[in-house]
């Protein structure tokens, strides 16, 4: 019998990248569970979570993937960036060094990611006013001049969060709506497409399908 939870029309991979202790597990605790932990315990825990949500009445599960803290000895394996369609780059705003290594973590998506990967920059625990050590219009202005897009978030208070992760999802699917061939409804598996974006892909300009629905 169909399990409601498989029941999708669309899956995407969406990784957490980022300095640790930014905040990420909690920006995937308060997004899949609404939960938050205060205490910095490092994340021995779920390789990803999912949650679903509803854009233009499909319905878009997204598998989001935590490090487990290997980032702290920059030791992220490939598999973890494959198939994934987007990333959150995560920064703590009253860090600056978090905010500085942002430029290592985009080299990294660059070599080990897709190249049509979506980012976004988070700039989390905007609830810190106090200690804020990143303007926000500097951020903003980074991640313009490099084509992604941005949002301050607080795991702590729930701020943005929903929206960041709507907004990245949201992103993917137009993109890989426009991009699915129109037979590509004939022969769908049950449980909804999954969207990966193949390593060799045309060269950019090519109208074909460069995601790949089976
Ligand atoms: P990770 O290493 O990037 O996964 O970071 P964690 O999610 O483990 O968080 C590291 C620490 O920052 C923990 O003590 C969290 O409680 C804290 N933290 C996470 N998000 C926020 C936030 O939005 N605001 C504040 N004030 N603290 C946060
Ligand atoms: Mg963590």
């Amino acid at each position: 019998m169909g399990n409601r939870e498989d029941e999708y029309d669309y899956l995407f991979k969406v990784v957490l990248i980022g300095d640790s202790g930014v905040g990420k597990s909690n920006l995937l605790s308060r997004f899949t569970r609404n939960e938050f932990n205060l205490e910095s315990k490092s994340t021995i825990g779920v390789e990803f979570a999912t949650r679903s949500i509803e854009v233009d009445g499909k319905t878009i599960k997204a598998q989001i993937w935590d490090t487990a803290g290997q980032e702290r000895y920059r030791a992220i394996t490939s598999a973890y960036y494959r198939g994934a369609v987007g990333a959150l780059l995560v920064y703590d705003i009253a860090k600056l060094l978090t905010y500085t290594n942002v430029e290592r973590w985009l080299k990294e998506l660059r070599d080990h990611a897709d190249q049509n990967i979506v980012i976004m920059l988070v700039g989390n625990k905007s609830d810190l006013r106090h200690l804020r050590s990143v303007p926000t219009e500097e951020a903003k202005a980074f991640a313009e001049k490099e084509g992604l897009s941005f949002i301050e978030t607080s795991a702590l208070d729930s701020t943005n969060v929903e929206t960041a992760f709507h907004n990245i999802l949201t992103e993917i699917y137009r993109i890989v709506s426009r991009q699915q061939l129109p037979d590509t409804g004939a022969n769908e598996p049950p449980g909804g497409k999954t969207f990966t974006v193949e390593p060799t892909e045309p060269p950019s300009g090519s109208s074909s399908n460069n995601c790949c629905a089976r």
